[in-house]
C-alpha cells in the first residue's frame, strides 16, 4: 500500500513538471494596449528576454531586455557589423511605464526647479527635444534601443560617424529603421530632434505603432506631471505618429521588394 502511494506521488509530480515544462514553452507577451503604453512588468513576459552582458553598456543593476524577436535582430546586426570593424553596443533597450517616469520626472523637476514660473507645458515641449512622455515612448515595446552613444556630436566625426554611416547603410538589412532621422531632409517635419542612435526593429514596431494609431487617445496618457497638455501639445500626432516616413511605409517597401 505504501509502496502503491509512493509511486502515485512519483507520477503526480512528473506529471506536474512535464506541464510546467510545456506551458514555459510558449512565450507570453502583454496585451497589446498594456503593451504600447508600457504598462507590464517585464518578467511577467517571457518573450522579452534580457540582453547578453556583452552586447551593452554594463551599469550595475541597469535593466537590458528587449523582445526576443528584435533581441535576435540586434545579435546578427552586432555580428556582421563586427566583421567591418563597427562595433555596436546597446546603451538603453525596453523600458516600461515606471522606468521612463523615473525618466520623465528627474527632468521635469530639474527644469521646474531651474524655472519655477514655466509652464507645464513650456516643460513638457522642452523635454521632448529628446525623450517621450511615458506612455507614448516606443522603449515601451521591446523594439526600440539605443546603440553606443546618445550625444549627437558623438555621431559627427570619427568612429561615431562611422558607426552611423554603417547602421545607416546596413540596418534595413537585419529589419531596422531610424524613427528619429534628421527634420529637414523631408522624411519628416516635426518631433523629436534627430537621434543618430535610435532604431527600431519593424518587423514588430510597425504593428505596435499602426495598433496605437487607432486605439490609444489621451484619455490613455496620464499619470506623471504635464501630461494634462499633453493634448495640448499633440503628443500623439506630432510625435508618436510623426516618424521618418522611411519607417512608416516600411512595409510597402519590404513588399516591394
Ligand atoms: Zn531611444
Amino acid at each position: 500500500m505504501m509502496q502503491k502511494q509512493f509511486v502515485f506521488y512519483i507520477l503526480l509530480a512528473t506529471l506536474a513538471q512535464v506541464s510546467f515544462a510545456f506551458s514555459n514553452s510558449s512565450t507570453y507577451e502583454p496585451a497589446y494596449k498594456d503593451w504600447v503604453l508600457g504598462m507590464y512588468e517585464p518578467q511577467d513576459f517571457s518573450a522579452f528576454k534580457n540582453v547578453p552582458q556583452n552586447l551593452t553598456y554594463y551599469e550595475p543593476g541597469k535593466l537590458y531586455m528587449l523582445h526576443q524577436d528584435a533581441l535576435h535582430a540586434f545579435e546578427r546586426m552586432h555580428f556582421e557589423a563586427k566583421k567591418d570593424n563597427v562595433t555596436l553596443i546597446l546603451i538603453s533597450a525596453l523600458r516600461n511605464f515606471p522606468y521612463q517616469k523615473r525618466i520623465w520626472e528627474t527632468k521635469f523637476q530639474q527644469l521646474k526647479n531651474d524655472d519655477p514660473l514655466k509652464t507645464d507645458e513650456l516643460i513638457d515641449l522642452e523635454i521632448m527635444t529628446y525623450s517621450a512622455m511615458p506612455t507614448t515612448s516606443r522603449h515601451h515595446w521591446g523594439t526600440d534601443m539605443d546603440i553606443n552613444s546618445v550625444e549627437p556630436e558623438y555621431f559627427e566625426s570619427g568612429q561615431g560617424l562611422i558607426e552611423y554611416n554603417w547602421l545607416k547603410q546596413n540596418a534595413k538589412r537585419f529589419g531596422f529603421c531610424q524613427p528619429y532621422s534628421p527634420k529637414n531632409d523631408g522624411s519628416r517635419d516635426r518631433g523629436y530632434n534627430l537621434e543618430q542612435w535610435h532604431w527600431s526593429y519593424m518587423p514588430i514596431s510597425y504593428q505596435l505603432l499602426s495598433y496605437y494609431r487607432d486605439n490609444i487617445n489621451y484619455d490613455d496618457i496620464q499619470g506623471f506631471s504635464g501630461s494634462q497638455d499633453a493634448q495640448k501639445i499633440h503628443s500623439i500626432e506630432d510625435y508618436v505618429l510623426s516618424i521618418n516616413i522611411q519607417c512608416l511605409n516600411w512595409k510597402k517597401s519590404i513588399e516591394s521588394q
